[in-house]
């Protein structure tokens, strides 16, 4: 992530605090709202950190050692740890009546104390930043008169859809002649065109293809490609065949990385560049945030080939056999989110003869792109509607 996106978040993060929030944080009903479960424990209310921290907006800031849980809000550190009634704000400790907890893998936060904290933090940021109504102008995009909830992030957000195979590489053929390298092509231009028609309203969210027409690429120039473009997302479409051609395989399933090989976030704030001033406990918050920045990188393409499977189960009539983790290469070494579709099995005739069918085709791109809509809704970069 790039420093600028970085503090971007934190400003993004304030905005959304600005305009929905308002002066004092009432959490939950700001949870009501988002509809966050709220989880009974020893009778107090509590909500998942996961949840309350993107809907706070600091859902990418968010880092953990141990039993020792780190992220930032409104610029500052606040360090919580499992079953301690100590939070730690920008170095000060603060009492919390109720401990957070991990219960089945989710870490789980006390509602009340959280909403305390949070209010700590925006009573020491002082009516500084409380200028609801005005855009702040040497952030403001061009797209900042536009209603949507991310005005103020400059950077564009791109989707890199990638179709699989092409030119001398045809992927798998089908028993009556079928090209995976087409299914794919096509495919995945009815995605962006669907896509693209969804979101005029979001200049900022661009998409890219790795190919528009029948050619070679090698799977490093896919990557290159996406890294060239500063990709958000890497959407990859295939379609699939089984190892033995056998005709009766069916169903769709998707992967997403199981690790990620050199992963590169926040690198402008530690390569010096205006950062004299960073203190020794900064550096190390920052190290954290990147060390811990991977699993946050792999859970985001697990949710997205979650949402890929959940949308095609929803249109197709076959079988849902799952999201993945699997380290292909162009999943191991995109550095952003990345997920590989393999929509079909083109060895099954069935199939083949539904794949050649153009509303099969673009009933398919169509699901793919409402997946990748979940998505953004997800990272609060689209309007729910
Ligand atoms: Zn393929």
């Amino acid at each position: 992530m790039k420093r600028s996106k970085y503090k971007n978040l934190l400003f993004l993060a304030s905005f959304f605090l600005m305009t929905s929030l308002a002066a004092a944080i009432n959490l939950q009903e700001k949870a009501k709202e988002n509809r966050l479960s709220i989880y009974l424990c020893d009778n107090q209310r509590y909500l998942s950190l996961r949840a309350v921290l993107r809907l706070i907006g600091a859902q990418d800031s968010w880092g953990r050692i141990q039993d020792r849980i780190f992220f930032l809000y409104r610029g500052k550190e606040i360090a919580l740890g499992l079953g301690s009634t100590t939070a730690i704000i920008a170095g000060k400790s603060f009492p919390m009546e109720y401990p957070p907890r991990q219960i089945e893998g989710e870490i789980l936060v006390p509602l009340n104390d959280f909403e305390k904290i949070l209010n700590t933090v925006e009573a020491g940021v002082g009516p500084s930043v409380s200028t609801p109504e005005l855009p702040r102008k040497e952030t403001a995009s061009p797209a900042a008169g536009q209603t949507g909830p991310s005005p103020v992030n400059t950077r564009p957000f791109v989707i890199f859809i990638d179709a699989g195979h092409g030119g001398k590489d045809h992927g798998a053929v089908g028993n009556f002649g079928l090209k995976e390298k087409d299914v794919n092509l096509d495919v995945a231009k009815r995605l962006r065109h669907y896509l693209q028609t969804k979101l005029k309203r979001y200049p900022e969210i661009k998409i890219v293809m790795s190919r528009e027409q029948d050619v070679f690429l090698s799977l490093e120039e896919r990557v290159q490609r996406a890294r060239e473009v500063k990709a958000d997302i890497f959407f990859c479409v295939h379609t699939n065949s089984s190892r033995w051609n056998r005709l009766d395989a069916d169903g769709f399933e998707t992967f997403y990385p199981r690790s990620k090989e050199e992963i590169s976030i926040l690198p402008a704030a530690v390569d010096g560049e205006g950062r004299e001033e960073e203190t020794q406990a900064d550096s190390i918050v920052l190290q954290i945030v990147r060390d811990l920045n991977e699993t946050s990188v792999l859970d985001e393409s697990r949710i997205l080939a979650e949402f890929v499977q959940e949308r095609l189960a929803q249109r197709l009539n076959c079988p849902d056999r799952g999201a993945k983790a699997r380290n292909f290469y162009v999943l191991k070494y995109t550095p952003m989110v990345s997920i590989l579709t393999e929509i079909g099995f083109i060895c099954n005739p069935n199939i083949e003869a539904n794949l050649r069918d153009v509303e099969v085709r673009q009933a398919i791109g169509e699901t793919l792109a409402e997946a990748i809509l979940d998505y953004l809704r997800r990272k609060n970069l689209i309007l729910n509607d």
